[in-house]
């Protein structure tokens, strides 16, 4: 399986982002595991407590499997700040599906709607996950089998360390980024009139406007 490197973030004292009307990246961990390459990312307005009560009972099944494998789950407030802010740490923390306990990629583009029906990728996703059933004593010795005597030299094992060590970023791959970033097509809210790039658009402006819709509660 292809390692996927996310970003790593040093998290401030916790702010109350939902009296703050503010937007908030959050991180379900086991507790000890601070690594935000595992666990869950996610993005609300809510206050973490009634947010993270959403998961219990509404969840995607890998994150629901690991809440009721574990009884050490933590959640903390990664950072606070308007929802594209949010979405763009999100997007940068989970680049890809399937990182840690998420399905799908960051950045607010809510997933397929499966209403009653799993997605293809969610069935593929939790049939690879192999819940449900057990690997036979046999199985597992095959598997065991295959990485034996397929030992790394020093030199190889050096390889994969200097792979994953430091910036693969250029200052100038990071500016160009951002240019690009700032350059995509945004569209202006006729209800609160922020200017936002699409993907937020469809998701929290023009009908899912929060300000014309105040007492929905999700
Ligand atoms: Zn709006």
């Amino acid at each position: 399986m292809r390692a996927l490197r996310t970003a790593e973030f040093r998290v401030s004292a916790p702010v109350d982002h939902e009296a703050a009307k503010a937007f908030c990246v959050y991180h379900i961990h086991r507790r000890g595991n601070l690594s935000t390459a595992e666990g869950y990312i996610g993005v609300t307005s809510r206050s973490l407590g009634r947010r993270f009560r959403r998961h219990t009972v509404n969840t995607n099944p890998i994150l629901a499997d690991a809440l009721r494998q574990h009884s050490d789950i933590d959640v903390r407030q990664l950072m606070v700040g308007s929802d594209d802010t949010c979405f763009e740490m999100e997007q940068l923390l989970r680049p890809a599906d399937n990182i840690g306990w998420n399905l799908c990629t960051g950045g607010g583009i809510a997933p397929a709607s499966s209403k009653g029906s799993v997605g293809q990728r969610t069935r593929q996703r939790i049939s690879e996950s192999g819940l449900g059933w057990k690997r036979s004593a046999e199985n597992k010795q095959r598997l065991l089998s295959y990485r034996l005597g397929s030992k790394l030299s020093l030199e190889q094992r050096a390889a994969i360390v200097l792979r994953n060590t430091g910036s693969r970023r250029t200052e100038a791959t990071k500016q160009l980024m951002a240019e690009k970033a700032r350059s995509r097509p945004r569209t202006a809210c006729p209800h609160c009139g922020k200017s936002v790039q699409n993907h937020l658009y469809i998701r929290f402006h023009g009908s899912n406007c929060k300000t014309i819709k105040k007492d929905k509660s999700c």
